[in-house]
């Protein structure tokens, strides 16, 4: 039977196992965690939002950008310290303007086609993920960013999204909760929805055991060998909890790799030869514990994104609240910043003044981001090399699309019978 190796156990790397699974491929998910689901794919916004569809090059977020880099609460950072990945990345990231229609019509496409992909997964595998199909609301202070949003609607909608905007009073009535008064508008899509993705993606990786794939965890893959036929992989196994350096070396022979590694794609790929340009672009959430009654009561179950500050929010089931945002360019590093956590706080304290942000958790990742924000998904030079990483923002929105995708290019690639 063909087996193939799958690296990373996030979002894209469990619902491509269970892609590969379902075709009748003998897979092997490696991960340098215990468990699934516990970098990037943890705490994120939890919005399946074919609604955030844009890529963000273009001029208008260019400007945006810099004029919000001078706030203190500023959703973008950049580490001006000079890196050639940071600046290499962002050259290429304002070369890819011209395609940012086609882009952005593109993903919206690849976003609403995923949703079912992902409904009919959770159904099948009766996965509960804490799922709220009440749409996503986006909202603007001001009539200038409404009006950069209007124009952004219509390449919504030109990929087929159901979106059309509201009155701050039909705000009131989708969303009573949120101490709307200062708003210009809002645009409302009702088809978008949320979830918890680390439930979903634990769920899931509990679906591909029960189909029969071979999870192994505390594991970092170190080396790759192509051969004529296949790839030879080496891997580091962590014991003692990781706690210490106490670790042994595994190696083992298969028909093929698939990366899915998040922001390590990149490293892997130079590996193998292949230039994956993938710049970790950290964020920020916080889950709001909704410990008393009046939170409970005082919390949105509608979506929302807030345009003025990119912060996006999820009601993850009854007692939690998710907000997030922050973009910053600085690196690797995975550092809990107090002063990117506070906006996150003061901003829920503004919008809903009913909800108690005593118990907070703080958590940060990096968005595994391509110059283009599209997802890479494809052939590596190596006949036995496979992709399907890069998605950026939207991880959580494509993944069950794009796992189809990759399974497909190996199927034409390589027999079930090996
Ligand atoms: C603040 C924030 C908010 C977000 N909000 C949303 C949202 O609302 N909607 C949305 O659609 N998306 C959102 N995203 C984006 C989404 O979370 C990501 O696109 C997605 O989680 C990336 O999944 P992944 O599988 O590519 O990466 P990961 O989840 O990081 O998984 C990669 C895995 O690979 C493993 N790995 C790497 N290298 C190796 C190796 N050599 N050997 C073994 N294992 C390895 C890692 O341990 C990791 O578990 C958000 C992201 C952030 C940071």
């Amino acid at each position: 039977m063909t087996h193939l190796a799958v690296i990373g156990a996030g979002i894209t790397g469990i619902t491509t196992a269970y892609s590969l699974l379902k075709k009748g491929y003998r897979v092997t998910v490696f991960d340098r965690h215990p468990y699934a689901a516990m970098e990037t794919s943890f705490a994120n916004g939890g919005q399946l939002s074919a609604s955030n569809a844009e890529v963000w090059n273009s001029t208008s977020t260019l400007l945006k950008g810099m004029k919000w880099m001078m706030r203190k609460d500023a959703p973008l950072l950049l580490n001006p310290l000079p890196s050639w990945h940071k600046y290499s990345w962002l050259t290429e990231f304002v070369a890819q303007i011209p395609h940012y229609r086609a882009n952005t019509i593109a993903t919206t496409r690849l976003a609403i086609e995923a949703r079912q992909h992902l409904f009919d997964i959770a159904a099948s595998e009766n996965i509960e993920f804490n799922h709220e199909k009440r749409g996503i609301l986006h909202i603007y202070r001001d009539k200038a960013s409404y009006d950069i949003a209007t124009k952004t609607n219509q390449l919504l909608l030109d990929g087929g999204l159901d979106r059309h905007g509201v009155t701050p009073s039909e705000i009131r009535q989708i969303e009573p909760t949120l101490a709307s008064n200062q708003l210009y508008g809002g645009y409302y899509t009702p088809s978008d929805s949320t979830g918890d993705i680390h439930l979903f993606t634990k769920g899931l990786a509990a679906a591909c055991l029960k189909k029969g794939a071979n999870i192994i965890y505390n594991s970092t893959v170190t080396g790759f060998v192509p051969k004529p036929e296949g790839i030879d992989l080496t891997w580091s196994v962590a014991h003692s909890g990781g706690l210490d350096a106490d670790s042994s070396n595994d190696q083992g022979h298969f028909d093929a790799v698939v990366v899915c590694a998040g922001v390590e794609s990149r490293a892997i790929a130079a590996q193998l030869n292949d230039r994956i340009n993938i710049y970790p672009v950290k964020g920020y959430s916080i889950t709001v514990m909704l410990d008393d009654e009046q939170s409970r009561d005082g919390a949105p179950m509608v979506s929302l994104l807030d345009e003025d500050t990119k912060i996006v929010t999820s009601r993850l089931g009854r007692n939690r609240f998710r907000v997030a945002g922050t973009a910053e360019f600085n690196g690797f590093n995975r550092d809990i910043r107090s002063d990117r956590i506070a906006p996150l706080v003061a901003w829920t304290r503004r919008y809903f003044p009913q909800v108690s942000t005593e118990h907070c958790v703080p958590w940060t990742g990096l968005r595994p981001m391509t110059p283009n924000m599209m997802p890479y998904i494809g052939q590596g030079h190596h006949q036995s090399v496979f992709y399907n990483t890069g998605h950026g923002h939207l991880g959580w929105t494509l993944s069950a699309a794009t796992a189809d995708m990759i399974t497909n290019q190996i199927g034409t690639n390589l027999p079930l019978a090996a």
